[in-house]
Formats: structure tokens, sequence, C-alpha cells
């Protein structure tokens, strides 16, 4: 997979020569992201390319530790990426927040950290980010050289000609205005950087691990304290002109609605994200404080949080509709706090969608809560710098889900 030359990413030259692959190498290794562990046979259907090639490719990836091949039964082996030695850290900035984790596949460990601020606050900035990468990869025993890559999860758009967060956007995050995130991120730490809207990554880390995979065309839609979305189209984040493709949450569906942040009305963002549901229940007397209590609330049988994720997921069913009659995705899977409401949300969404007649034009749609939790920006921070370091892992290893949490992970950097 080719992550996108313009998804704000630097520092190629330091890439040593060895991970920039080309050709066939890169066709095998596409397959492989994409549809998992394979046969060999598979792989040469696949690629099209003849079996002696394949199997020269896959002895190439083996002898690198890229890729291993697994006996399944008497006759059969499939070939599965493994990543024997590659540190990747991922960062995610919040509004409210930044959360970093350092995945060192030499040791097997995964080391997170996460730093709560005052929203809105100016210096949350670049010297946090630059810092908290240095101190945690500190903390796992690694110098900046091990790192493969770092990826930057931002929870705003990312501006394609600029790399810096789209302007309508910076009053969230007003520590990075104007800062090309990935170059000058890539300047202070001499490592390559990936920075990406943190839907687009969490889609990414779907496709490649969760509710995803296997699909060709992709929707991630994460509904929380916000409303993100991201497409994976053919294996690769789709951005549109100005990096704005896939956000949902700001599709109009009342044009009478709440004025949203953004300056329009009616946003989706309006109906379904964490506050605006606590708005919708304020007169009902409910002493629910989070979307979570909201879920847990409706689960036990409360009427009234029934009641407001029951029309969240007929909101959701609209906009699904409309974004599905354009972009025709065979998934889409809802992440977030609101996915966790279960089928009380999914059967919502889909009598929505059989009332804007999407079943007719568009009968294998599926809709499926997301599998990665809330960890999803982070992994696909991860699977983002895997795969322009030219590596991947076909299955998740069970110890990159099993964070060990260090805290005050900079002042123990700054005193040691
Ligand atoms: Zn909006």
């Amino acid at each position: 997979m080719n992550h996108g030359e313009d998804a704000g990413k630097s520092a190629h030259d330091r890439r040593p020569p060895s991970v920039a692959r080309r050709g066939s190498v890169q066709r095998v290794l596409e397959v492989l992201r994409l549809d998992g562990p394979s046969s060999q046979a598979a792989l040469a259907r696949r690629t099209g390319l003849s079996r002696a090639t394949v199997n020269a490719i896959v002895k190439g990836l083996k002898d690198e530790g890229v890729a291993e091949v697994r006996p399944v039964n008497g006759r059969e082996s499939l070939v599965a990426l493994v990543s024997s030695n590659a540190a990747v850290v991922a960062v995610q900035v919040n509004v409210g927040s930044l959360r970093a984790a350092v995945f060192d596949f030499g040791r097997m460990t995964r080391l997170d950290t996460e730093i709560p601020y005052a929203e809105g606050s100016e210096d949350v900035g670049i010297a946090l980010v630059s810092d908290t990468v240095m101190a945690l990869a500190a903390r796992a025993g690694l110098g900046p050289e091990e790192l493969a890559g770092v990826a930057v999860a931002m929870q705003a758009p990312i501006a394609r000609a600029t790399g810096t967060i789209a302007s309508w956007a910076q009053l969230q995050l007003p520590a990075w205005t104007d800062v090309p995130i990935a170059d000058t991120l890539a300047e202070r730490l001499g490592i390559p950087v990936i920075a990406d809207n943190d839907a687009n990554l969490a889609a990414l880390a779907e496709w490649t691990w969760g509710a995803g995979r296997g699909a060709a065309d992709f929707l991630y839609v994460m509904c929380a304290a916000g409303v993100g979305g991201g497409f994976v189209i053919d294996g690769k984040i789709y951005r549109g002109g100005d990096g704005l493709a896939g956000e949902i949450g700001h599709m109009v569906l009342e044009s009478h609605g709440p004025v949203c942040f953004c300056g329009s009305r009616g946003c989706l963002t309006t109906f379904v994200s964490e506050k605006f549901l606590l708005l919708a229940l304020e007169d009902s007397g409910s002493s629910r404080k989070s979307l979570k209590e909201i879920v847990a609330a409706a689960r036990r049988g409360d009427p009234a949080c029934r009641r407001v994720l029951y029309e969240a997921g007929r909101h959701l069913g609209r906009a699904f509709a409309n974004t599905a009659k354009l972009m025709a995705p065979s998934v889409i899977a809802v992440g977030g706090a609101l996915s966790e409401a279960g089928p009380l949300l999914f059967e919502s969404i889909q009598s929505s969608v059989e009332v804007h007649s999407l079943r007719a034009v568009s009968p294998s749609i599926r809709f499926v809560p997301a599998r990665l939790g809330d960890d999803t920006a982070l992994l696909g921070g991860l699977a983002a710098v895997l795969a322009d370091a030219g590596q991947g892992v076909s299955t998740l290893p069970e110890w990159v889900r099993q964070p060990v949490t260090v805290r005050d992970v900079n002042s123990q950097a700054r005193n040691r």
C-alpha cells in the first residue's frame, strides 16, 4: 500500500534503501496487507506474477524478517507479514489531551502515556509532542535512530496543500495554527513523520486489522465527543482535494438545525455527538454526565436514554444513506462510545437506511461495529508507519493490544 505521498510525510532521504520497495515486491506486500495471510498460489493469482517469482519474493521477505511462512496443514502453508524489528511511536493529539504509544516489535512491548491539558491550551504544540516521543522512546530503551517512524493523529482535518490543520478547525487546537506538522516534527526528531487526521488513521487501522479487513471500499465513522470519518479505498486513505474527504460529521442533515462549530447549521455532529445527546436529555431530568453513561443506562432499559440513542441512529442512517449513494462503500463501521450501544443503535441505523431506500441501490452494504476499541487512531498510526517502511503485520499480535502505561514520562526524562 502506498500510504500517499501527500499525507504530510517527511525525511524520505533517511530511510534505508532496503525498505524503498518497488514493483513486484510492492505488489506482493500489498496483497498480504489487503488479504491477510495468503498461500503462494493465491499471491501469484492476485498479483499476476509467476509462482517462481512469488516464491523468490517470499524467500527474500522471509530473510529480511518481514514475512513468515506458516504451515496450516500437511500440504499448504500461508505467507503472513510479521514485523520482527521495527519500533514505531504513534501520537494522538486531541482537543483536551495527548496520547502516545511506542510499539517495539523487537522486544514485543508497548508503552503508553497520556497527558491531559486544558482545552484550547496554547502551550500544547509541537514541542510537547516531540518531547513526549523522545521521552517515551527512551523509557522503552530506544534511541531515535531505532525508530522506523512517528505517526501523529490530529483531532482535526489536515489541509493537503500545507500539511497544517485546516483553518476552519484551528480554534480547536490553537497551538497548531499554521504549523506544517509532519515537516516540523521530522526536522526536530530527525526521523520520518506521518501526520494525518485521527479518523483517517482510525479508518486505516480498522481496514488493516479490524472491521474493514478485506473490504475494497470502506468507511469508518467515529462517534464520541465529536464525529469523524475516514475512507479507505483500494487500500489507500482517500483524502480528496483539500483533505476534507470523509468529514461526515459536517454533512448537513437539517438546514435549520443547531449551529455547528464549523459555521454551518444542522451538521450530523450537532445531532449525534456527546454534547448534543446530553443536551437532548436535559429536560428529561436525566443526571447522565457522559455518552458512556447514556449508553450504559440505555442498555439497562432507561427509556429516555434509549430514545436519544434511537434518534442518533436515525440521523446516522440518513447520513450513511446519503454517503453510500455517492461513494458506495461495501462496509461502514461505526466506532467510538456511541457504537457500544450495540443492536439498539444498529437496528435504528438499519431502519433509517431502509426509509432512505438505500437497500434498493446498494443491497450488499454492511453496517458493523468497529472492532479495535478506542485505540484505533494510535493503531492506525502504527499501520501507516509500517506500510510506509515497507513492512506490516498480517495479524495484530496480542502485546500490541496490551499497553503498559507510563505516568509523567516527560518529567522523568527531564530529571534523569
Ligand atoms: Zn459542522
